[in-house]
């Protein structure tokens, strides 16, 4: 069964939204496979997001993603990556469709309230990013 990374951006839990934003996922029919806080450095939040370093908007990124903590989940389901970008909606609020997440709780195309894996290979590296090994053998007992 597939996996992805899903990230409760700072905004998402400065605003109290971590609940709605859950049952929005069980709601989808997601498995949470295993949930935790985090407060990201400055170090780590420039290497989870170095795909994108360079770019105009970077360091501002960088800046939000460590101005509170976040709340990281792996999430599984048959196609979790494309199903959970599909809830999520577009990455600026203004073009995500009626009933996504970032539709409904997304301020800016910066402040968009959730982060997910892009692809089945990223997903991978982005959950082993955040999760040790251990974790991982505890969700996905057949590995071990
Ligand atoms: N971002 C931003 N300005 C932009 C584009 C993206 O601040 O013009 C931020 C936003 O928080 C986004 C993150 O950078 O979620 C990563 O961008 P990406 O293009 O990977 O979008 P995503 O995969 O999150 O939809
Ligand atoms: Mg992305």
């Amino acid at each position: 069964m597939e996996q992805t990374l899903a990230i409760f951006k700072p905004d998402c839990i400065e605003r109290k939204l971590m609940g709605k934003i859950i049952t929005m996922i069980e709601n989808a029919d997601f498995a949470i496979l295993d949930i935790k806080m985090v407060q990201l450095t400055t170090t780590a939040a420039r290497a989870f997001y170095a795909v994108h370093k360079g770019k105009p908007f970077f360091e501002k990124l960088i800046e939000f993603m460590t101005e509170n903590p976040i709340l990281v989940a792996v999430l599984q389901k048959e196609n979790a990556v494309q199903d959970w970008r599909d809830l999520m909606g577009d990455t600026d609020p203004e073009h995500a469709g009626d009933g996504t997440i970032r539709n409904e709780f997304g301020e800016t195309v910066r402040r968009n309230t959730v982060h997910g894996s892009d692809s089945v290979t990223h997903a991978k590296e982005e959950i082993a990013f955040f999760f040790s090994r251990n974790e991982l053998l505890r969700i996905n007992p057949q590995k071990s």
